[in-house]
């Protein structure tokens, strides 16, 4: 590396591993390191991480980033960081120390807590101030559960002894040595705590959980200064702040309202720009902060769907009729028949239709049904699941999306991305980078740093591929139709 170059590092501290990436002035990814952490299952349900660990494999993937690429502190301009979201780390504000594993987003033992939370009446409230749904998937009750567990935490709280962080800040807190305790909008708007009309902690869902306002970090816009890491006598500065479906909403540039990005990953998240439109969803999406590079609020529809390249690793993994998820292309490929409808409601159904007793099956098997078919319609139900989401937005909004922007690890499959687009009857546009996530970090941290101004993220952003709608509505419409039967006879299915 020429020692006269320089560089943003973007963190991406992600639920399973710890990266590090490196990237010059131009825009362009140069290297990547990882480290996979240990994942924590104490017991049905409960998922944990040890902060400890989350903060040991984000500094190893720094330094080894460093060191192979021999580079110098002063060639790094700034730091930008995505994280894992949700997930809830509390500390001792004197020693550093969490005084319990992080909970992680995943985690369930709080369920019984929100069913409290909704016998209260507080549904309503919950959604017009904070975007969510009462759900244990985001901060608000892990923070309780931990305060109510902990030996002597509630009085500690109290006291101002402790506080609480997304990744993002326990990550800067100990970069910064306990300086700052800091947040951006985007994971703010994950807590359940925080408002985001008035841009504020909500006192009212303080109280109700009993939750110190002393142990809440200071919010601050996704791009704008969080604190200096010193690093071999040079103060670098963390410029840049985001949830992971936040920074690759920013990353793939949809930056004006209407623009949409879809992830496909262990589950899809497609995330819509609103612009400064606060919008309550009635068909099941969330609301919630995109990234801000000021104090006003930019908002996003946010619709997630639990099980999409889940469903590929159970065909490898689960039913085994798969070596590599990528053989998915080729099977799909092969298969010229339309009858089989895959609905991977494994763990319930999530936008639109939010119903946690749906299972998942196969419907419209045959004799000359085999391995092709299954591929073909498991792929399919990605696309399908997407599709729904879309109408909900177009629903809510009235907006009808123009070009979806792909990511995460199966838009590489070819057949799906192509299925996608004549599914939507919209084409889908996939980036020559897809560590969009990473990307919008960076360029976060990048922007305020000077190096970029807003326009070089589409500027820089290469399109690898375009897939135009080539079925016709005949053919679409009977499609989803099938796909629409095989959801309503899932739905319930486990209810006693
Ligand atoms: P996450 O960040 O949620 O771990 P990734 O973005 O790394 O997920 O994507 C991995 C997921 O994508 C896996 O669930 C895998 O089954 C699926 N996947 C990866 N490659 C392909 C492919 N070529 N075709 C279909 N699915 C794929």
């Amino acid at each position: 590396m020429k020692k006269d170059k320089q560089y943003i590092i973007a963190f991406d501290q992600g639920t399973t591993s710890s990266r590090a990436l490196l990237v010059d002035t131009d825009g362009q990814l140069c290297d990547i390191a990882q480290q996979e952490f240990k994942q924590i299952f104490p017991k049905p349900g409960w998922v944990e991480h040890d902060p400890a660990e989350i903060w040991s494999s984000q500094w190893a993937v720094f330094k080894k980033l460093i060191d192979k690429n021999k580079l110098n502190a002063d060639q790094i301009v700034s730091i930008g960081i995505t994280n894992q979201r949700e997930t809830t780390v509390i500390w001792d504000r004197k020693t550093g120390q969490p005084i319990y594993n992080a909970l992680v987003w995943q985690d369930k033992r709080t369920a019984p807590q929100c069913e409290v939370l909704k016998e209260k009446g507080l549904t309503d409230y919950v959604k017009e101030h904070t975007g969510l749904v009462i759900d244990s998937y985001f901060c608000a009750t892990k923070i309780h559960w931990i305060l109510e567990n902990v030996n002597g935490a509630k009085a500690k709280a109290a006291n101002g002894e402790l506080c609480f962080g997304t990744i993002d800040t326990w990550l800067i807190w100990n970069l910064t040595k306990g300086k700052s305790h800091v947040t951006d909008h985007t994971n703010a708007s994950r807590t359940m705590l925080f408002d985001i009309v008035k841009m504020d902690w909500d006192k009212k869902l303080l109280q109700e959980l009993d939750i110190p306002e002393s142990m809440l970090p200071s919010v601050q816009p996704s791009g704008s200064h969080f604190g200096d890491f010193e690093f071999e006598g040079v103060k670098i500065p963390i410029n840049g702040v985001a949830g992971d479906q936040q920074a690759a909403l920013f990353g793939q540039a949809c930056f004006s309202p209407g623009l949409a990005k879809n992830t496909y990953g262990t589950g899809c998240f497609l995330l819509m720009n609103m612009g400064s439109k606060h919008v309550v969803s009635q068909n099941g999406l969330l609301t919630t902060l995109a990234c801000s590079m000021n104090d006003q609020p930019v908002y996003a529809l946010e619709g997630s769907i639990f099980i999409a390249g889940a469903a590929i690793q159970w065909l490898r993994d689960g039913i085994k009729i798969i070596k590599h998820a990528s053989d998915t292309e080729q099977l799909a490929m092969e298969s010229d028949k339309d009858e089989v409808v895959v609905v991977p409601a494994f763990a319930g159904l999530g936008t639109p239709y939010w119903d946690m007793y749906a299972r998942g099956a196969i419907f419209g098997l045959t004799r000359d049904t085999g391995i092709p078919e299954i591929a073909k319609a498991t792929l399919q139900s990605l696309a399908f699941q997407t599709k729904d989401v879309i109408n909900a937005m177009m629903d809510d909004t009235n907006i009808k999306i123009k070009t979806l922007k792909v990511d995460g690890g199966a838009c590489a499959n070819n057949y799906l991305m192509q299925f996608q687009a004549d599914i939507l009857g919209a084409p889908v546009e996939r980036p020559e980078i897809i560590e969009t996530t990473a990307m919008g970090a960076a360029y976060l941290a990048g922007i305020v740093s000077g190096i970029w101004k807003i326009d070089d993220v589409d500027k820089n952003r290469k399109v690898e591929k375009l897939f135009k709608p080539n079925i016709d509505n005949k053919k679409r419409d009977s499609l989803y139709s099938q796909w629409t039967k095989g959801v309503q006879r899932v739905m319930n299915w486990n209810k006693k």
